[in-house]
């Protein structure tokens, strides 16, 4: 259910309604727009005579009940866009879309290091790598650990690019969390709630990955368990779904780019590169989720794609990834966006933050 509150509602009057909520055991969660507020009511059992009775506290214009079931990520509760900041890089809203780029694996100091200077150099706003790697087969390259995320925090202190890297498990969110900028849960981990709930109880932002075979319905619904943990800072990824197609690795989905910044105010963006699984794909397909609405893009970039220890097939290599850059400006620029390609605005981030205590 969502209160919405008259134009000349007073704060003793938004108070009032959240201390009846509290009586009920209920959450209020307050979105103060530019020409009304609205107080959206979560918990687990909302008695049925609760609408009827907010609708005669002085202030409200009127109660309305949300069907969806998912209630922090959906549109009815908080109208406006909500703007993640990342080292002063604002994602989402009509903000600059961002470029996340970089390897699938971080796999030596030198392979990090050259992505970082050479995407940084083609304008990219963040800088990827993942350090805990899903692999399908338990004899591939799972990452380099702890060290990989070292070796992150080190390309983040030479170029100011921010950083997003995957985390896998719930024992490894403090630590992953130390270095990164933004926490990466993988597709295979879109409904693995506990990691979810350990994620939404940290400051970072979550860049949510949509499952393999995930609804769009299921993901929103995983946007919500990190939201309801109090962490609010989640941005939505599409990276392709499985379907009867095998001529590229997914499909990409960017009717759910669409459909869910309709449904949801938080930031999407869009992964062409696990999506296609080609790299001659990912460009168009970058140049697509744009133009769809999506709020940047994530791909992958390594210095030499035919040896990549993970992803080489769908990895950029610089050239191509600095010749994709201006077109992305082109089509950012149409739609009146740009692109952010800042890095750290001055944060102070990428001080040396040498190595986490044991
Ligand atoms: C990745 O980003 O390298 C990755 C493993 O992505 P996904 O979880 O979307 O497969
Ligand atoms: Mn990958």
């Amino acid at each position: 259910m969502i209160v919405v509150m008259r134009s000349d509602a007073t704060e003793a009057d938004i108070n009032a309604i959240q201390e009846r909520l509290a009586e009920y055991h209920l959450k209020g969660h307050l979105s103060s727009g530019e020409e009304r507020t609205i107080i959206g009511v979560v918990g687990a059992s909302i008695p049925p005579t609760l609408r009827e009775e907010l609708e005669f506290f002085t202030g409200v214009a009127q109660t309305v009940r949300v069907s969806s079931p998912y209630k922090l990520v959906s549109r009815e509760f908080h109208p406006q866009d909500t703007v993640v900041e990342i080292c002063g890089n604002k994602i989402g809203g009509n903000h600059p879309c961002i470029v996340i780029a970089g390897p699938c694996s971080v796999e030596s100091e030198e392979q990090i290091m050259a992505t970082a200077h050479a995407v940084r150099e083609a304008g990219a706003t963040m800088l990827r790598g993942g350090a805990f790697k899903p692999r399908s087969s338990p004899y591939a390259f799972r990452g380099l650990g702890e060290h990989g995320l070292q070796l992150l925090a080190k390309a983040r202190e030479e170029t100011g690019l921010p950083i997003v890297t995957e985390v896998m498990t719930p024992t490894d969110v403090e630590m992953v969390a130390y270095y990164a900028d933004i926490l990466q849960i993988g597709a295979r981990n879109m409904q693995n709630y506990q990691l979810l709930e350990e994620v939404g109880r940290t400051n970072k932002a979550v860049l949510l990955k949509r499952g393999l075979s995930g609804t769009i319905e299921e993901w929103l619904l995983s946007a919500e368990y990190i939201i309801a943990q109090g962490n609010p800072n989640v941005i939505l990824c599409e990276r392709g779904i499985r379907t009867f197609e095998t001529a590229t690795r997914n499909t990409m989905d960017l009717n759910a780019v669409a459909l869910v910044k309709r449904r949801s105010h938080l930031p999407v963006i869009a992964d062409p590169s696990h999506a296609t699984g080609k790299w001659y794909l990912v460009p168009p397909l970058s140049l697509a989720s744009l133009a769809a609405g999506a709020d940047g893009i994530i791909i992958e970039v390594h210095p030499d794609p035919d040896r990549a220890r993970s992803d080489g097939g769908q990895s950029l290599n610089f050239e191509n990834f600095a010749a994709l850059m201006p077109r992305l400006r082109a089509i950012a620029g149409v739609l009146d966006r740009g692109i952010a390609s800042e890095g750290c605005t001055g944060c102070g981030c990428h001080r040396s933050q040498g190595t986490r205590d044991a």
